[in-house]
């Protein structure tokens, strides 16, 4: 067998980690102190001349502060090293228009988290084929859930290993993610068909050549019920709160309920998602999807007055932004997939695509029939077919014609537009 190029992956992997009692206090005092450090190294940064913002400065500072404030000594200087290039890093994604600027993080907003920035503190082993042990800092040796080959021990060299890790606690408790590195055999180019792919409104992913994947609720009838009742609880419960009054025991404890639900039905959204775009990876060379722009996403589904939105129901609310966060995710998984198994993603520009008619590529406002539907206007063609499908087709015409946008090999690449302040408010 002849060896291929290699190539440089990096790749994240989730286990859960099995804490003690004690184990998980040390840990949500580390995320405490964590988040504490990035609201004060934000009050520093806001009350600082610009000349002084630096990056010395910024390091003195929490320096200073790990002395002078006794519960920050609970996070490991490493993971406070890290909190400072976070912050730093996320001004510089909004100076470059990623994101938006960095603000105080809430106690119930955010997602506890500690970074383990440094791999080789993390010292790992295997002990049993489904476990593994790694150390944490502060907390000791700690048991996780081993589900993938990881380069520890042997296997790792400088191109194979565990460069550093994240703790993030969820409602199943707290895990670890190890951010992994290695060489691997360079795929051979995938072989397999075009297809285009398109976000349907009737089913959720609809291809240029009839396939569709479905799936039924998240919930169950049962669970649904479960979850309206909850919700109901927990809002008498907040009613006959007192101004001022701290959430109860049993609130609080309704809320976790509610989270736990929910994040059910998130992981089968996610389960259901990374198969269905490993099938699509393994499937075709070619996947074509639209490039979603993010005004497009927070247009809102209602309109102006001039020009009313359509299927205002259908793209507004909760459905909405979930299919839409949903569509971004898939979108993700699809381009590291078939990055990995030789193929290619393509984004392409897409207007008009439920509005075009695939089999002449007549357009007209009014060639929409219904939701499921598409008839073509055109007196000469006629066309009939599924709307999702017909919408699909023309993404991948529209590759065909040559007008990718981005090749999306590797990692996906997600470039927001400079946000441009609308001409009343500039
Ligand atoms: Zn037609």
């Amino acid at each position: 067998m002849t060896q291929g190029t290699l190539v440089k992956r990096q790749f994240g992997h989730r286990a859960r980690l099995a804490l003690s009692p004690a184990g998980v206090r040390a840990a949500d005092d580390q995320a405490h102190s964590a988040r504490t450090m990035w609201n004060l190294l934000h009050a520093w940064w806001q009350m600082m001349p610009k000349e002084k913002r630096t990056l010395a400065n910024a390091d003195a500072a929490i320096r200073q502060a790990r002395q002078d404030i006794d519960f920050l000594a609970a996070l490991p200087a490493q993971a406070a090293q890290a909190v400072l290039k976070t912050y730093v890093q996320a001004w510089k994604n909004c100076w470059e228009g990623r994101a938006d600027a960095p603000n105080f993080k809430g106690r119930l907003r955010t997602v506890m988290s500690v970074d383990i920035p440094q791999g080789r503190d993390l010292n790992m082993t295997r002990v049993h084929r489904r476990w593994g042990m790694v150390n944490i800092p502060k907390v000791g040796r700690v048991r996780f859930r081993w589900t993938k080959d990881l380069p520890v021990g042997k296997h790792a060299n400088a191109e194979n290993r565990v460069t550093g890790a994240r703790l993030i606690k969820d409602v199943l408790g707290w895990h670890i993610a190890f951010r992994v590195q290695t060489l691997q055999v360079k795929p051979k180019l995938h072989q397999g068909p075009d297809v285009g792919i398109d976000v349907g409104v009737t089913v959720p992913v609809a291809l240029s050549d009839g396939k569709t994947f479905e799936h039924g609720e998240w919930l169950t009838g049962e669970e649904k019920a479960r979850l309206l009742h909850l919700e109901r609880r927990a809002a008498q419960r907040n009613q006959q709160r007192r101004p001022g009054e701290r959430t109860s025991r049993r609130l609080h404890h309704t809320y976790d309920q509610i989270a736990g639900l929910r994040a059910k039905a998130k992981r089968r959204a996610l389960d259901w998602q990374h198969k269905t775009t490993t099938a699509v990876a393994r499937t075709y060379g070619t996947v074509v999807v639209e490039a979603l722009t993010i005004t497009n996403m927070v247009k809102s589904a209602k309109g102006t007055v001039e020009a009313p939105g359509k299927n205002v129901a259908q793209k507004s609310g909760l459905n909405r932004s979930i299919s839409q966060e949903a569509w971004g995710r898939t979108v993700t998984m699809l381009a590291y997939k078939t990055a990995r198994l030789g193929g290619t993603l393509v984004k392409v520009p897409a207007p008009n695509t439920s509005r075009r008619c695939s089999a002449c590529g007549f357009t007209t406002p009014g060639n929409r029939e219904s939701q499921a539907v598409f008839v073509c206007k055109n007196p000469d063609c006629g066309w009939s077919g599924n709307a999702d499908h017909n919408a699909a087709r023309n993404i991948l015409h529209l590759y065909r014609t040559g007008l990718a946008l981005v090749p999306a090999a590797g990692r996906a690449v997600v470039r927001r537009a400079k946000r441009v302040k609308p001409a009343t408010a500039r």
